[in-house]
């Protein structure tokens, strides 16, 4: 019995590759292990539950009834920059289609030369020039492509992330360009919530053992002891990592770059990110713009399956995957089983741009698309990790 093939519609996220998880038909995108996020969910919503049950009845009436409105307040923004983190696109780079990988593989070898069997090839870098410093940009064997500056492949979600800072198993997802400013109002707004929950906490008790005794007071407010100790414990953690990241935003610099101490002295070059000014910097990370995602997850494509000819209709017969649009078809030699790539680039426009050497130093605007995101500013082109030197 002979196959045939049919061709039926599906999301581009339901082919996306990598270790990403996604609900509500593509909207929702988060790293797969989410255990952690459920118990920053879970303390969060817990503590505040605690807080309202029982510190604020009594603060409203002897204090103020600001009090609970300012807590609930904070609350949702704490929630609302939670989620957005938690649930958008950290700015993952599509992967090289097989036929731009396969273009990029024949490129770097007619570049390195016959090297002789046993000896290693030379590494796969890119030279550019980013303010008056050399730049490389390094291969992903991953992801086939060569990441743009300041990129990293996340070994969490398997993919390359845009500006990747780290990945946070508390948020369960990646942070890196397009949710780094919503992570950091976020930690910023829960060390806020933590402070003002810790400090009406001390102030309750305060009050009512003046009024009771400091044990019956105890007694009157169990939960009250909870939020201490959580809260305590939190404040630390909490309020040293936004410090942290208020440090790393006033110098225009990633978690990634300060671990691999990418701008130390003793690398002798300097962040050419920085504006050398506080404020610009503080402007740039937090209010630059808002970068839309590359991954068109909820795009459409159409997807052959194959099926026995007894019950297959008699035109769909085609034999390659191709994208919805049918802007450029795939040539019929692209039969192929590996997974689809959502790129917004044909295979072809992508070798007439693929044209530079792979030791040929080049500028940030000669960059083929697969380095750099279609929609990157002007300001992303001068993002770009100066050379260290790595050879050690
Ligand atoms: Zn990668
Ligand atoms: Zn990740």
């Amino acid at each position: 019995m002979s196959a045939v093939m049919i061709s039926r519609k599906v999301r581009k996220w339901e082919k996306l590759p990598g270790k990403n998880t996604f609900c509500c038909d593509g909207r929702v995108m988060m790293a797969r292990q989410k255990g952690v996020f459920y118990l920053t969910l879970f303390l969060i919503i817990g503590t505040c539950a605690l807080f309202f049950g029982f510190e604020c009845p009594y603060l409203a009436v002897h204090l103020s009834a600001a009090i609970p409105v300012f807590a609930a307040v904070l609350f949702l923004f704490v929630m609302a920059m939670l989620l957005r983190t938690s649930f958008s696109d950290p700015g993952v780079l599509p992967r090289a289609l097989p036929e731009e990988a396969t273009f990029i593989e024949m490129e770097i070898e007619a570049a390195n030369g016959n090297v002789p069997s046993g000896q290693r090839p030379p590494p796969r870098i890119r030279n550019i020039e980013i303010n008056n410093q050399i730049v490389k940009l390094k291969y992903c064997y991953t992801c086939k492509i060569f990441r743009p500056p300041r990129a990293s492949h996340c070994s969490i979600c398997d993919n390359c992330v845009d500006r990747f800072d780290h990945h946070c198993p508390w948020v369960g997802n990646c942070v890196g360009k397009r949710n780094y400013r919503y992570f950091y109002l976020f930690t910023l707004s829960l060390s806020l919530l933590t402070i003002y929950i810790f400090t009406f906490d001390i102030v309750h008790v305060v009050m009512r053992s003046v009024e009771d005794g400091f044990l019956s007071a105890l007694k009157e407010t169990p939960g009250t002891v909870l939020e201490v100790l959580v809260c305590f414990f939190t404040l630390w953690s909490v309020v040293g990592l936004t410090g942290f990241h208020t440090y790393l935003i006033s110098l225009n610099q990633t978690t990634n770059e300060d671990i691999k101490g990418s701008w130390s002295g003793k690398n002798r070059v300097q962040n050419p990110y920085s504006h050398k000014n506080i404020f610009k910097n503080c402007c740039e990370v937090l209010c630059g713009p808002a970068y839309p995602s590359v991954l068109d997850r909820r795009g459409l494509m159409h997807e052959d399956s194959p099926v026995s000819a007894s019950s297959a209709a008699p035109s769909s017969s085609s034999s390659s995957l191709s994208f919805s649009n049918n802007s450029k078809p795939a040539p019929p030699t692209t039969k192929t089983t590996a997974p689809l790539i959502p790129n917004e680039h044909t295979p072809d426009d992508a070798k007439a741009s693929i044209g530079v050497s792979a030791e040929q130093s080049c500028s940030p605007e000669d960059l083929p698309p697969s380095f750099i995101p279609p929609l990157a500013s002007p300001e992303t082109d001068a993002e770009a990790s100066v050379a260290k030197d790595n050879s050690h």
